[in-house]
């Protein structure tokens, strides 16, 4: 199958190709010329969540250049090896819990995914490559955890002194072996630019084999797609009804991996993106006038996003805005109410939620009580236990998987904000 820049003024390119690019030429996300359709699909047929995974995602890799069906499957058993569940809430409404992989959130289906693929491919073309990667905090412990021991490739992750969490931080720099942490004494957007700087080096670039593992990725697009096909589906089987999702959203990378689910014909009533108080989203529904912004700090803090980066992927499937209204519903949240909602889920019906899974909820007691709605979980309320445990009174259990990970040790180099420090 082919995949075609969103500004179509670069070569198409296979799913293997367009990973191992990230960004386009033209400056584009990639996305797929056509989409396989998944109305096939019986859930009666499949036993694991990495055979699923392979069914919807095998068509993608169609005559790839690279990746043939028996990869697809090892990828799929070596990424997806954790639970995914489907909680239910009550009659119409279920939660789809996506913080059970190794950093306990939803990044880590992405990451993981992207891993395995690029350890794969590398070894076919026996080439090696250095993963870049600037982190406020979440992803670059979901791809410093994913990458860990891939053969080939290693990975350097930049991160602001002072401005991650603890717990954020250990997940930054526990792993060692082919993983450096680099703790940069300046600000995420200096990370960003030492990151930037490094990649317009075209000796050093090419010397490294520099590579990034952003989520525009589509290598972290398209397994961001598998669990809303295969939910939908579960939901449907439990209760007969399509559900609608109900998505904490930041850079949409998630949410646009529902909608290309629908496209596929996922039995998916609609999709509804839940913000925080970044409402570039709910104000283009509102005014229809796109403008992107500076981001604003909120509880939910991987959604603090002004200017999300998957856009371009949802206005190349909605761009006319009287389609995008129809297709697109958003509602945004207040840090007021992400705290007075964790506390109200968890005295009415004895569910911890984390700030950014608040916000869907939020948006589902608002708006769709009485409608078939899956909230998306996006992390474990443990990762913001700062948060959540004096609004509900008692300590929040840590999970065995980061548990493991906050016993180790830290290691990390501290450097200042030119990039040469750390080749
Ligand atoms: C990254 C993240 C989000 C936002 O996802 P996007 O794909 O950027 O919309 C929501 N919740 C958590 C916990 C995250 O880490």
């Amino acid at each position: 199958m082919d995949f075609i820049s969103t500004r179509r003024l670069s070569k198409p390119l296979c799913a293997s190709e367009a990973i191992l690019k990230g960004l386009a030429d033209d400056g584009g996300l990639y996305v797929p010329s056509e989409f396989p359709s998944m109305v096939h699909l019986d859930m009666r047929n499949i036993s694991s969540y990495p055979e699923f995974a392979f069914e919807v995602l095998a068509p993608f890799f169609k005559e790839d250049k690279y990746l043939n069906n028996e990869d697809i499957a090892a990828i799929c058993m070596d990424a997806f090896n954790f639970p995914v569940p489907l909680v239910q809430n009550n009659e119409l409404q279920s939660t789809l819990e996506l913080f059970h992989g190794p950093t306990a959130a939803f990044k880590d289906f992405g990451a993981r995914f992207l891993a395995s693929t690029m350890e794969k491919l590398i070894q076919k073309q026996n080439r090696k490559l250095t993963i870049l990667v600037a982190t406020s905090g979440d992803t670059g412990g979901a791809v410093a955890a994913a990458f860990h021991g891939k053969k080939g490739i290693d990975v350097k992750v930049l991160y602001p002194k002072g401005r991650v969490s603890a717990r954020q931080q250990k997940q930054l720099t526990v792993w060692g072996d082919n993983i450096s942490a680099y703790e940069v004494d300046g600000t995420f957007d200096d990370c960003q630019k030492m990151v930037k700087d490094a990649f317009m080096d075209k000796e050093l670039s090419e010397k490294w084999g520099l590579s990034s593992a952003n989520s525009i990725n589509l290598g972290r697009l398209l397994p961001q797609t598998v669990y809303y096909v295969y939910s939908s589906y579960l939901y449907k089987a439990l209760y007969g009804k399509n559900p609608s999702f109900i998505i904490p959203s930041g850079n949409v990378g998630n949410s646009c991996g529902a909608y290309w689910a629908f496209t596929m014909g996922a039995p998916i009533d609609s999709v509804i993106l839940a913000v925080n108080a970044n409402t570039t989203i709910p104000d283009y529904l509102e005014s229809g006038e796109y403008k992107p912004r500076q981001s604003i700090a909120t509880l939910a803090n991987a959604m603090d996003v002004g200017a999300p980066s998957n856009m371009e992927r949802l206005f190349d499937l909605y761009g006319d805005i009287d389609l995008f209204r129809k297709m697109v519903k958003s509602w945004s949240v207040d840090d007021e109410t992400i705290k007075s909602t964790i506390k109200e889920t968890y005295e009415n019906e004895n569910y911890i939620i984390c700030p950014h899974t608040a916000c869907a909820q939020r948006v589902r007691l608002d708006h769709f009580k009485d409608s078939p709605t899956i909230v998306v979980s996006t992390a474990h309320p443990a990762k913001f236990e700062t948060i959540v445990e004096p609004l509900i009174g008692k300590t929040v259990e840590i999970p065995e998987n980061l548990k493991e990970l906050l016993n180790k040790e830290s290691h990390f180099i501290s450097v200042g904000k030119d990039y040469h420090e750390i080749f």
